[in-house]
């Protein structure tokens, strides 16, 4: 019962990237880097581990960005083109590869790295992936010049990617769509269905995580613009409740989005965010707690995953460590006041 997880990322050491940056570039080159990444999951899967999270993954310590980590293994993209453009519709700009040709998939991109982290781990593992919206949105397209044709070609890569994943031991497979939380009509018109075909065939549980964006500045002053509430997953919860995806990842604490939306995702896992990313103070676990059993007044209890809101990579990782410890705790709290294990 409420079994704990994280959104994705949690920040790397600093011997291998800038600390406390998006986009931070390695510290390390070649072989030493290839390591560098190894040594860092395993330092984050024992610290996910100590803090007592259930659903533990590689805390995206093999790719620099949470996009870009796929991205780089496709061909088509080039990365040496970078263009700065506007993203999640003009919120923030940003250096991004450009789509130069047909996309494809010459091979494994994050095979490696997930055996490596399934060897290491005997809790269940969730590994992520951007969803095709958000690569979309993330992409300067001077090929395809079409977003829903764009978004189904990665779709079938990824359901490529991920069938392979599956097959390693993975035992969540999530695709990361904060893009969803921003062109709410693309979601109704393709984005679901593009959702459909990344997991298509695939039986692991599958996951969308959808939040409202890391705690920098571009995102917080864009909250500052959405008023009282913030009703944008009222638009998408009743199409993912009609999905086929098993589980949906939201953000919920230190946020305004009214807390019985979760509601209207009825039949679904949900990965309650209870962890405020934008905020470096470290909650209490009676605060987390608090956030638990309200959702529990809108959720069946035994569909509820508590998670973090978002990835944690901009943050310290004191203050990181702090909160999933925090997480874990209140879990433990409310499981003891209904009586489950
Ligand atoms: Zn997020």
């Amino acid at each position: 019962m409420l079994p704990t997880t994280i959104a994705g990322s949690l920040p790397k050491p600093a011997w291998l990237a800038e600390p406390q940056r998006l986009w931070a570039p390695w510290r390390l080159s070649g072989a030493d880097l290839e390591r560098g990444k190894r040594d860092a999951a395993l330092v984050v899967l024992k610290e996910q581990e100590r803090a007592g999270i259930d659903i533990v993954s590689d805390g995206e310590q093999f790719r620099q960005h949470f996009v870009h980590g796929f991205v780089e293994g496709i061909e088509g993209v080039d990365f040496s083109a970078k263009k700065r453009i506007g993203i999640r519709d003009n919120r923030y700009e940003a250096d991004c590869p450009t789509v130069v040709g047909p996309v494809a998939r010459p091979g494994p991109v994050h095979t490696a790295d997930v055996r490596f982290t399934r060897a290491h781990t005997d809790r269940k593992l969730k590994f992520t992936i951007p969803g095709p919206m958000t690569i979309v949105d993330t992409l300067a397209d001077e090929y395809y010049r079409d977003r829903p044709r764009l978004a189904m070609e990665f779709a079938r890569l990824i359901n490529e990617e991920v069938r392979e994943l599956e097959a390693l031991g993975v035992d969540v497979i999530q695709l990361d769509e904060p893009a969803f939380n921003v062109y709410l009509d693309e979601v109704e018109e393709w984005g679901i269905e593009a959702l459909h075909r990344a997991f298509e065939g695939v039986r692991c549980k599958t996951a969308v995580h959808i939040c409202y964006g890391y705690g920098i500045k571009e995102n917080i002053d864009w909250k500052k613009t959405l008023g009282g509430e913030w009703r944008q997953y009222e638009r998408i919860f009743p199409l993912l409740a009609n999905s086929r995806v098993d589980q949906i990842s939201v953000e919920c604490a230190g946020s305004r989005v009214p807390i019985q939306l979760l509601g209207l995702l009825e039949g679904k896992d949900i990965m309650v965010g209870v962890i405020d990313v934008a905020n470096t103070e470290i909650e209490t676990p009676a605060a987390v707690a608090e956030t638990i059993r309200q959702a529990m007044d809108h959720v069946p209890r035994e569909r509820i995953i508590p998670c973090t809101n978002c990835g944690m990579v901009p943050l310290s990782r004191a203050v990181s460590l702090g909160k999933l410890q925090a997480l874990a705790a209140a879990a433990a709290l409310v499981r003891a006041e209904i009586g489950a294990v």
